[in-house]
């Protein structure tokens, strides 16, 4: 069996020509959608991810802005930042790009922001409404992996769903989007004890580990639908995922590329998010 591909690059250009209309339709009732992105020190990745998403606000006909504060800003600055944007009219959406420098607490920068503009999901206040199933920001790259297997008409109902990882940006929130579309969830991490068990009785399987090639195809049913969130430098410098992808596509029924997989349709379902947020949100 060969497996075929589920290429998020093709879904997200799909879906970004779907979301200009939106942005367009909008601009037509005077709502341009606005995202603030905020960027603290020099990190050349956070940089390149950054710019990636400015990119494709701007090909969406979203309005971004980009708020960069050198690593010696006091959390107390940046907090007053986030506020600044919360009361913002132009602004619907509000991101910080993590990691932030060490002196900066995470949560208490994510629970600065407004829950109405925290169009990345992380906020506890969405958090806890995605778990009791009310309708709220999904965190973006769980929920760019449910329209991934959607898109292909895959069968979730039912299925045995196992997740590799367990963070509270990738493996906790595709869990639970998996839970709602009714298939039986399995977590596996880093102190599951023999987790071939699991893996090789997947009908989903999610790999959101962050080590190249750490999953063989040994570790896969055959026909498995196979997603990988994985984005990891080889030692050639290419861009590689967590699965060893030569060999998954051998036996899997449909699996997602690196690149080209999940990391187009994450920064989509930003763009989704800013614009619901225009729609639902603006004064
Ligand atoms: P993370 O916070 O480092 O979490 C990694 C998870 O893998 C942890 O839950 C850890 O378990 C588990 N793990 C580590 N070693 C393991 C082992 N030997 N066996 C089983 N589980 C193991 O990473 P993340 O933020 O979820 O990201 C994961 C990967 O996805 C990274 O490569 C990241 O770059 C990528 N990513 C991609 C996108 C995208 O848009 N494409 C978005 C986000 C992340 P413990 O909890 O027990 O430590």
């Amino acid at each position: 069996m060969s497996a075929t591909i589920i290429s998020g690059k093709e879904l997200a250009s799909e879906k970004r020509k779907q979301m200009k209309e939106e942005t367009e339709k909008l601009k037509e009732q005077g709502i341009t959608p606005g995202l603030a992105v905020i960027l603290v020190g020099e990190d050349p990745a956070s940089r390149s991810y950054v710019k990636a998403k400015q990119k494709a606000c701007s090909e969406t006909g979203i309005h971004s802005e980009l708020e960069e504060l050198p690593d010696t800003v006091t959390e107390e600055e940046l907090l007053e930042k986030i506020d600044q944007l919360n009361k913002a009219d132009h602004i619907h959406g509000i991101l910080v790009q993590l990691p932030l420098p060490g002196h900066i607490s995470e949560e208490a920068v994510i629970e600065a922001i407004s829950p109405e503009k925290d169009v990345d999901g992380f906020h506890p206040v969405n958090i806890g409404r995605m778990m009791t199933g009310q309708d709220t920001f999904l965190p973006c790259t769980p929920f760019g992996i449910i329209e991934m297997i959607k898109s292909k008409g895959i069968e979730i109902k039912g299925k045995h769903a196992v997740v590799v990882g367990r963070s509270n940006i990738v493996g906790k929130p595709v869990g639970q989007l998996l839970l709602k579309e009714d298939a039986t969830v399995t977590y596996c991490h880093s102190r599951t004890e023999n987790m071939k068990d699991y893996t090789k009785s997947a009908d989903i399987l999610v790999v959101a580990v962050g080590k190249a090639f750490f999953l063989s195809k040994d570790y896969i049913k055959e026909g498995a639908v196979v997603i990988d969130v994985g984005v990891n430098r080889n030692d050639d410098g290419k861009l590689v995922g967590d699965v060893d992808y030569e060999g998954a596509k051998e036996i899997a029924s449909y699996i997602t590329p690196v690149p080209g997989g999940v990391g187009p349709m994450t920064i989509t379902m930003l763009l989704h998010n800013t614009i619901v947020s225009a729609q639902k949100y603006s004064a």
